[in-house]
């Protein structure tokens, strides 16, 4: 069953290369990710959070819909119970992306080559697309919220700016392709053919013009163009991006939904951060997909804008809490920083679309940024709370919450963590790349040849990498293994933030246990020689603890440093510190000192040294930033005084 099931999705593959190589001529200079399931993950790091995301947040996020009637009103609305609609309006779109996580956890594989059979979750979720399918109307609407009480076609539409009708279709569609992928059964996937067509029969260039107040929509077609090779969801998703900011043709929405201009014409991060992550993420979709030069020129602006100018050392984006929006050019407030997980989320996914366009490890260095730091802090060690806000400094008052009303933050997280392994190998021709630090194994199809990768680890607290490479058989072709911008003494690839002393610890590279010159193109390190079975790459990546200073427009930076090690951004909280983070002082100069500590949250490298405070001397303790608000109510800051008379 699993072979012949594997064997489908060949040919399917074939079929659809063979379609899109007909359609848009071969966009040979694209690259292409491994997918997940092609990737294995025994890590230190990632295993255990992956575990609880499968065992602990996929049924508890499950159990959170039920409670809060998501499900109920999928069963309501199919006439499958009786009652009317229950929560917000847009609360479909959650189980949606549940579903997606529960189909990617179905598909994760361990290293023993295996992926977790889960017959009583599969059964669980098959029960739930019943519910699902039936809420669909004949024409193949699907929304609850306008089914209930009863059906009221009248009110479809009406408004595409606020009701998310077409952001909940978008997260449907990527939640049918996932367990479509994942079980091979296609009952979600032809409910979800069934509403893409009907969109596709009430917008498009010779039908309304309109478009998604919240983006989404443009993600979910694409997905649905590749599992299906059918060319007009893709078509659809070009539509609505080239919609936006059309204001000659309809009456456009403005910069809080990305729709003040042209999306061609845009150049900074502008509005709604996970709607703007999300436009970002569907235009180089579609540009990866069409070649379109207008989009990707659009896109390396933007990007520019929010990596020199709106983008936190956690990697999280969207200052103000006001409209979750980005702020002005360096408004990095750090008690009142917004960085909701979900924009976290969408520019980790914006980034590797980037890097997927040209192969810079640039993006891979703001996307490793974002999830070992402002990504994963949005979620607990136990797997069942999260972080909406993700400030960088705490007086004490916050922490991590069970549940939220609107629940997208822990409905997201659900879904990216299983899809993580995904990020980290791509390929292209004959050139693999190794983006990120996870212990593991990849099988990589590469043009004439398949190449297994076993990678072993103890990142992020240790910088040595062994990788072992397994070609079927020998053979020319270039490995590029990344070497990230914080061991090059750039922690991001722009002037925003930089370390305050270069480090002189050299990263070297050996293979065979030969050193090779690190030859570095793009931010990877290049290998080209004939592979042999058992051949070995070993990587050593010094990890001095760094200071950071922010360029000195960040005015709430002023007379502040962050520690960074590694890719791991650190903070000070009240609970290490007793004598308080807010006023103590950190003085540059002052030596700091790395300790595991196996029992502590879960396994951290924890950093010591001597700080101050009026007239006294004091130990310092830090810990990752991801890692705080599990120990009770504390006080918590990223940016610590750099002298008592600094800062503000
Ligand atoms: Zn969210």
């Amino acid at each position: 069953m699993g072979k012949f099931r594997l064997l489908r999705k060949h040919l399917f593959a074939i079929a659809i290369i063979g379609l899109f190589v007909a359609v848009t001529g071969c966009q040979s200079d694209k690259l292409t990710a491994v997918p997940f399931t092609d990737v294995t993950v025994g890590d230190e790091f990632w295993t255990p959070r992956m575990e609880t995301n499968r065992k602990v947040t996929v049924p508890y996020d499950f159990k959170k819909c039920e409670e809060t009637g998501r499900i109920d009103n999928f069963a309501k609305a199919g006439g499958l119970m009786e009652g009317k609609f229950e929560g917000i309006y847009f609360n479909d779109s959650d189980l949606y992306k549940v579903v997606e996580g529960a189909a990617y956890s179905l598909s994760v594989r361990t290293p023993q080559e295996k992926s977790h059979p889960d017959p009583e979750l599969e059964k669980y979720v098959d029960g739930v697309i019943e519910k699902i399918a039936a809420a669909q109307w004949e024409d193949g609407y699907l929304y609850t919220f306008y089914s209930l009480p009863g059906r009221q076609p009248e009110k479809r539409w009406t408004d595409v700016r606020n009701k998310h009708e077409l952001y909940c279709a978008g997260h449907f569609f990527e939640g049918a392709v996932a367990y479509y992928q994942a079980t091979g059964k296609r009952k979600i996937l032809d409910v979800a053919i069934r509403l893409a067509d009907y969109i596709g029969s009430v917008f498009g260039p010779d039908k309304r013009h309109d478009v998604s107040g919240h983006e989404e929509i443009e993600i979910g077609l694409v997905k649905l163009y590749r599992v299906t090779g059918n060319e007009k969801y893709l078509k659809l998703a070009k539509f609505f991006l080239d919609e936006r900011g059309q204001s000659e043709r309809r009456e456009i929405y403005g910069e809080y939904c990305q729709d003040h201009k042209p999306v061609v014409e845009q150049d900074a991060a502008v509005g709604h951060a996970v709607r703007a992550g999300y436009l970002y993420s569907g235009m180089a979709d579609v540009a990866a997909l069409t070649g379109d030069t207008g989009y990707v020129e659009a896109l390396e602006r933007i990007w520019w804008d929010v990596v020199s100018k709106k983008l936190y050392i956690t990697g999280g984006v969207g200052a103000r809490r006001g409209g979750e929006s980005f702020g002005e050019d360096y408004e990095l407030p750090n008690k009142t920083a917004y960085c909701e997980t979900c924009a976290a989320i969408a520019n980790a996914m914006w980034n590797h679309r980037m890097f997927l366009l040209g192969g810079e490890a640039k993006y891979i260095d703001v996307l490793e940024r974002v999830i070992y730091n402002g990504f994963l802090s949005g979620i607990s060690l136990s797997g069942d709370e999260f972080f909406y806000p993700n400030p960088l400094a705490s007086d004490g008052k916050y922490q991590r919450s069970p549940w939220f009303g609107c629940a997208c933050c822990p409905t997201n997280i659900v879904r990216f963590m299983p899809s993580l392994p995904g990020y980290a190998y791509a390929q292209q021709g004959d050139v693999l790349y190794v983006n990120l630090f996870i212990g593991g194994s990849a099988t990589v199809k590469m043009a004439d040849n398949t190449v297994r990768l076993e990678q072993e680890t103890r990142y992020p607290w240790d910088g040595d990498v062994e990788i072992t490479v397994e070609p079927k058989r020998s053979g020319e072709f270039t490995i590029c293994v990344r070497i990230p911008g914080w061991a090059r003494n750039e922690p991001v690839p722009s002037d925003l933030y930089r370390f305050l002393n270069e480090s002189s610890e050299k990263v070297t590279l050996k293979v065979n246990g030969e050193s090779v010159d690190l030859n570095i193109d793009k931010g990877f390190a290049s290998i080209s020689r004939r592979w042999e079975k058992g051949d070995i790459i070993e990587l050593a990546l010094p990890m001095p603890i760094r200071r950071v200073v922010s360029h000195p427009n960040v005015k709430d930076n002023t007379g502040r440093t962050a520690i960074q090690r590694g890719p791991v951004v650190y903070c000070l909280e009240g609970v290490d510190n007793p004598q308080g983070v807010a006023k103590l002082v950190l003085p540059p100069e002052a030596q700091l000192h790395t300790e595991y500590r196996g029992d502590l949250l879960g396994g951290i490298v924890t950093l010591k040294g001597q700080g101050e405070i009026p007239q006294k001397s004091v130990e310092v303790v830090a810990i990752p930033y991801y890692a705080w608000s599990h120990r009770g109510k504390s006080e918590m800051a990223v940016w610590l005084l750099r002298s008592a008379e600094g800062g503000n």
